[in-house]
């Protein structure tokens, strides 16, 4: 198709007609997925984005029936305030919003201002395109840096395409600037309404503004998606993993013919004496500070849970027996090491430990689990305060316990 064909085949008022009314759709569908997720004012912020971008389209539509001033000047101010808010909703998604933040999103509107009644540069179509895209390319890269930021805390597969769409995006615009100073239009050639390059810059526009709408959308889906699965698979109380969450880990992770994996069970001695001494608050903060210990020993792969009251898990998916035997006795000293604190002075706690290796009880996770359990059960009635371990196969049910040091 020849660059005329093409023009016209992009016919602007058409695909502006179609963007507004794509804009309104979006504006309202953020407005009543806010009206389910209250807290969620990044959707308000997208949604007042969405109004202004379409107040803009109002206004370049109406150009030869209202003054200049309101068509192009006010216009495209609006259009930078649109951007500002755009951004404000990216920085209340990433939890970054400071007070500055909603004089930062009209900064881009009040400096088009400035420059509008400074000088009259911005008569110059090829000077305003300039301006305009390279505040947009500003706003734009403002939020990728936040969501580049913020991704390892939340990586949303969402978030992740939104970051590509909007560098994208940035990267036509500095384009557009580049090419608005390299090579400007001469007005008199440009036929309006269509001309291939404004045909063009208005589709990627259009398909931009589009798409970012249904991620926002798509996003707060997601992040509310995560903030559940996670309350499902999370001890409120320790933050570990709950009893559900661990099992269903630990299963697919063991395999048929390796040896590698190890599985610890832990319970804390006497713990209702705690309780029942010092009441059920400080048994509490004994149990977070076990669970503390648990999070930070053993190996990065590691999976620890809180599997009952004062129970817990740690699951070595690479160890081997004496390294899960190794990991137990470091838990076990700590824990004997810890004082939590309370008004009469400190609390001092042991945990019994009871380890089995995949090696010796093989990959099947209720054997496994079975296993560990019957030497947590030999540890406990071996003294407390001590790992004992299942070491051979057959018989199953022997377990052979080693106190490997008490304090
Ligand atoms: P053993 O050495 O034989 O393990 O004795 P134990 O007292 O630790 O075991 P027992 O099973 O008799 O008591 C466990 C106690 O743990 C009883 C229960 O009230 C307490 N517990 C369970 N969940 C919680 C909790 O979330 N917070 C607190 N503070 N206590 C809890
Ligand atoms: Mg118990
Ligand atoms: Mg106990």
């Amino acid at each position: 198709m020849k660059g005329g064909g093409l023009s016209e085949f992009l016919d602007i008022p058409t695909l502006f007609f179609i963007l507004s009314a794509a804009s309104c759709c979006i504006c309202i569908s953020l407005l009543l997925t806010w009206w389910s997720s209250r807290r969620e004012f990044c959707l308000l912020s997208w949604a007042v984005a969405f109004g202004l971008a379409i107040l803009t389209m109002l206004l370049v539509a109406l150009r030869d029936r209202v003054p200049h001033l309101l068509s192009v000047t006010v216009a495209d101010a609006v259009l930078l305030a649109s951007f500002g808010y755009l951004w404000l909703g990216y920085r209340q998604f990433t939890g970054r919003i400071h007070r500055r933040d909603r004089w930062v999103a009209c900064a881009g509107m009040f400096v088009w201002f400035a420059i509008a009644s400074a000088s009259s540069i911005l008569d110059d179509m090829n000077a305003r395109a300039v301006i305009l895209s390279g505040i947009e390319f500003v706003y734009f890269v403002f939020i990728i840096t936040d969501l580049v930021r913020h991704y390892p805390e939340e990586p949303l597969p969402s978030l992740a395409l939104t970051t590509v769409l909007v560098g994208a995006h940035a990267a036509m615009q500095a384009y557009w600037v580049a090419a608005s100073i390299a090579a400007p239009i001469d007005p008199n050639t440009v036929v309006l309404p269509n001309s291939l390059s404004m045909g063009l810059r208005f589709t990627e526009s259009s398909i931009f503004v589009v798409f970012l709408g249904l991620l926002q959308l798509v996003l707060i889906g997601q992040r509310s998606e995560r903030r559940y699965r996670i309350v499902a698979e999370t001890d409120s109380l320790t933050g570990l993993a709950n009893r559900g969450h661990f099992f269903s880990r630990i299963e697919p992770a063991l395999v048929d013919g390796d040896e590698r994996g190890a599985l610890i069970l832990f319970d804390i001695d006497h713990f209702k004496t705690i309780n029942d001494t010092y009441g059920h608050p400080t048994g509490d903060r004994a149990l977070i500070a076990f669970a503390a210990i648990l999070a930070t020993t053993g190996s990065a792969d590691g999976i620890a849970a809180r599997v009952g009251g004062e129970e817990f898990a740690l699951f070595l998916p690479n160890g081997v027996t004496d390294e899960a035997v190794e990991v137990a006795d470091r838990v076990r000293r700590m824990t004997a090491d810890l004082r939590v604190a309370v008004p009469a002075g400190t609390v001092a706690m042991t945990v019994s430990c009871g380890v089995a290796g995949v090696g010796e009880a093989g990959a099947d996770f209720q054997a496994l689990h079975a296993a560990a359990d019957r030497a947590l059960y030999a540890a406990k009635s071996g003294g407390r305060n001590r790992v004992a371990v299942h070491r051979s196969l057959a018989p199953k049910s022997q377990c052979t316990h080693a106190r490997l040091s008490t304090s």
